[in-house]
Order: structure tokens, then sequence, then C-alpha cells
């Protein structure tokens, strides 16, 4: 039995954002547009990525050393 009235929700994955070995800290504002969001900073610390709390988007630093 399917339920033709279920709504079918598109949720996208997280988007993930390689960034430099050398960043300290991302900026994201969501991409513009439907996503967008104040401008927020994270900080990796020592931290090998973050997770922006607006958008859900994945920051990652690049590994030292690779090619
Ligand atoms: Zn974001």
């Amino acid at each position: 039995m399917s339920n033709p009235s279920i709504s079918n929700p598109t949720i996208e994955p997280p988007e993930i954002i390689i960034v430099d070995p050398d960043e300290e800290t991302v900026a994201c504002d969501g991409g513009g547009g439907a996503l967008g969001h104040p401008l927020v900073y994270y900080s990796f610390g020592d931290q090998a990525a973050v997770d922006c709390g607006y958008c859900g988007r994945r920051f990652v630093r690049r590994g030292r050393g690779g090619a």
C-alpha cells in the first residue's frame, strides 16, 4: 500500500568544502539564494573539520603534506 499523499521532501546532502590546510578560519554564508544565511566564521582550532550550524556544510582541511 502506498500513500499517494505522502510528501517527498528533498533534503540535500551537506556540501563538503575542502580548504587549504593553512586556513585557520572559514566563512560561510550558505552560498546565497534560498540556502543563504548571515555570514558566519568558524575556527578550526585543532579540528580537521567544522560544520556550519546554519546550512550544514562541512569544511574540511586538506591534509598537510599531500600532493
Ligand atoms: Zn553555512
